[in-house]
Formats: C-alpha cells, structure tokens, sequence
C-alpha cells in the first residue's frame, strides 16, 4: 500500500482560507479602564508600526539607550542596570527574586493582596525560606510587623509591593526599606502600577532591584517589564556559590545585551520598545508632577462620580492609590449580577472595568485611570454607562 503524498502547504492554507488580518472584521475600540492594559496613546500604536530594524542595529542601540535612560529618569536612579525587561511584570518579578535568592536563602515578603502573594510564591520556587508578613486586603503593611520580623528574621531579602493592583493600595516604602537596609538586607519593590503614575524614587528610597509593566500607568502595549538593579544587588549576584536557575533571566548574562558590550542574548522585541520609547517620551514630556496631580483628580471625581450611584471606596483615603481605584459594590449590585453589568458595560458601551480578585472576588470593582485614561472625561463616560445600565437593570 503507498503512503499519500502530503498536501502541498499552499494548498493547505487555501483550504483552510484563514483570512488576513486586514480582512477579519473590525477588532472592537475598547476604553480600558479596568486593572491593566490601559489605552496605548496613537503615538505609541505608531511607534510600533514603523519598518523593523535588527536588535544590534547602530540606530536601534540609540534608541535603546535613550529608553534606559528615561526608565532611569522615572525610576528615580542613577542605576546603571536598568533596563526593559522583553517579558511582562511577572517576569520582572520572577528576575529580581531569582537573582538575589538562592536556595536556603531567607526571604520576607510583606503580603496585602495577590500580589504580595505570587512573590511569596516566586520566592519559594527559587528555594528560598520565606517569612510572609501578612496585612488585611485593603491596608497597607503594617510597619511595626514588619520591623518586628526583620529584627528577628535577618531576612537576606525583603520584598513587597508599592501599588497594589488587587486592592488599590498604596504603600509607603521609605520606613520598610529603611529598617530592611539597616539589618543588611536587600530590598525589592514592585513598581508594577505606580511607575509614570504616582513618585517613584528607587535611590532616595533605598530600594534595591525594582520592576514594573510597560502596560498601566505608561500606556504602552503590555509585554515590556521596566527592571532597575543597584550595585549592591548586583554585587550580590555576583557572589552567589550557585547559578541563577534561569538562563533567561540570568542579570549577569542580560547585562552583556543591555551593557555597554551590546552582545547578542537575545533577539530584543524592536517593536514594542519602539512603542515604549514613544509612550516614555509622553510621560516625560508632561513631567511626573503634573502627572501625579492629573492620576490624584481623575481618581478624586471617580470616587464622587460613582459615589453618588452607591459604590464607596474600599480604601481609606490616605492609603488610595489613584491610578487604581477598588470600589466596593452597592445594594442595586448583588454579588451575582455583577460580572453581568460589566459585560454589559463593555459589550454596550465598550468600556472594560475590572472585577475583584481571589477573596475580594464579586465584592468589588477596580477601576483603572492609568496613563493616558487618568482624566475626566473617561471618569464621565463610565458613570454615564453606569447610570444607563443600572437603570435598566431596576
Ligand atoms: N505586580 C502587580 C502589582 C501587578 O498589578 C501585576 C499585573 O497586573 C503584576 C505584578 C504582573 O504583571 P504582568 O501581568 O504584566 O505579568
């Protein structure tokens, strides 16, 4: 018996008849105003549709080095390690703690929402001992806790994270990372949701490796984690008695592209740095000052906006983190009709608010205002919806 031949690939695709990109029917126009990715500004969309270059390409190391330099800018440090990360927040996460622990190291992790908790989990994973300090969801670390463990626990790393995205939070970093500091620890800070959104100042606050995403509060198209690492980390790895688990994410080895050798590690995402370069050149051109003030009003008239339809903050407000806003639901929400009224929001209105995660899950929304949606009339246009639909709901 004679085997078939295969079918040609042309004729395969043809049977297929997959259709082009240009030809799917037209991908919806979303106002993104839940937990993340926020709206990309046109400028950045542009950026990302300019001809590719190669990753070692004279300009293309231009433009890199431009983009280390305004992440140093917004980060607050002269650290010369900082770079963007060609993978998402978590990865930053994943790099910071794979680097700085090795196995049988000691890690705390102060803990009030999700993502305090995937760092515990992270930490774990690379071997570490970790201490998990733990807050209620919707406060901020309790300082005395952590100072507590820290004197008893002489951690090798305290990490916790600056912008809650779970709860809306925001926590104050100078005391934690002060006392971790004074014991000879090495301090992490996740910057997911406050970098471009609210003052972050890694050396006046003694931070030692910090990440964030390219797709809250700098509107960019997610996929880039932003990572800064302090000589002190750095000298910390190089002194490690084992290898980093991870080749990928191996600093001493990312630090040949990234550096000033401009080695090949791997191929860089040219597109989506192109996008970042553009959405960084935005934050800077209006300047952090007037940033912050712009992320605090729009959260302040979201908070009175939906106030007046029944949702109050979960958080107290010298806790709240503008860029992202937990609202607890009213009465004319129960639990199980609420994921209803956000798909109405979006299916009817095209706008996307987040729901509540892990224990916070069907108790509240979040809203996001970060980057270039912290502003009025995107606070508008969802209460206007809101009503709508709360009106037909009753
Ligand atoms: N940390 C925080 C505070 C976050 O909000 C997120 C994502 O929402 C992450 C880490 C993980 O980032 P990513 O989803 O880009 O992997």
């Amino acid at each position: 018996m004679s085997t078939p031949m295969p079918m040609p690939v042309e004729r395969r695709l043809e049977q297929a008849r997959l259709p082009l990109m240009s030809e799917v029917s037209e991908l919806p126009i979303r106002l993104l105003l839940g937990p993340g990715p926020s709206n990309a500004h046109p400028d950045v969309l542009q950026a990302m549709a300019q001809p590719l270059v190669g990753h070692l390409d004279p300009s293309f190391l231009e433009l890199l080095d431009q983009v280390q330099q305004d992440l140093r800018v917004l980060f607050g440090t002269e650290n010369r390690f900082t770079l963007p990360l060609s993978a998402p927040g978590s990865a930053g996460m994943e790099a910071c703690l794979v680097n700085l622990l090795e196995p049988g190291d000691h890690a705390l992790i102060g803990i009030n929402g999700v993502f305090g908790g995937r760092m515990a989990n992270v930490a774990e994973r690379a071997g570490a001992r970790v201490t998990r300090v733990e807050s209620p969801w919707g406060q901020p670390l309790d300082t005395d806790a952590m100072a507590r463990a820290i004197a008893e626990g002489e951690p090798d790393v305290v990490a916790f994270v600056h912008a809650e995205t779970s709860t809306g939070v925001q926590q104050d970093p100078k005391t934690i990372a002060r006392l971790a500091r004074d014991a000879g620890s090495l301090v992490v800070l996740d910057c997911v949701t406050s970098l471009g959104g609210v003052a972050v100042e890694l050396d006046g606050w003694g931070i030692d490796a910090a990440y964030s995403g390219s797709q809250k509060c700098l509107s960019c198209s997610p996929g880039l984690s932003p990572l800064s690492l302090s000589e002190r980390a750095l000298e910390r790895v190089r002194s490690r008695k084992t290898p980093v688990q991870s080749w990928f994410l191996d600093v001493s080895l990312l630090d040949g592209y990234y550096g000033s050798e401009r080695i090949y590690h791997h191929t860089a995402p040219i597109s989506a740095i192109y996008g970042l370069a553009a959405g960084l050149r935005r934050v800077l051109q209006e300047g952090m000052p007037a940033r912050i003030v712009r992320h605090r009003e729009a959260a302040a008239a979201l908070i009175a906006r939906l106030g007046k339809l029944g949702f109050e903050p979960l958080v107290n407000a010298k806790d709240r983190l503008p860029p992202l806003t937990t609202l607890c639901l009213p009465a004319s929400v129960p639990p199980n009709t609420e994921a209803a009224l956000r798909a109405r929001l979006l299916s009817g209105h095209g706008i996307e608010v987040g729901g509540g995660l892990g224990q916070l899950a069907g108790k509240v929304w979040r809203v996001g205002l970060m980057g270039e949606n912290a502003r009025i009339d995107c606070v508008e246009r969802l209460a206007v919806a809101l009503e709508a639909e709360l009106e037909a709901l009753h």
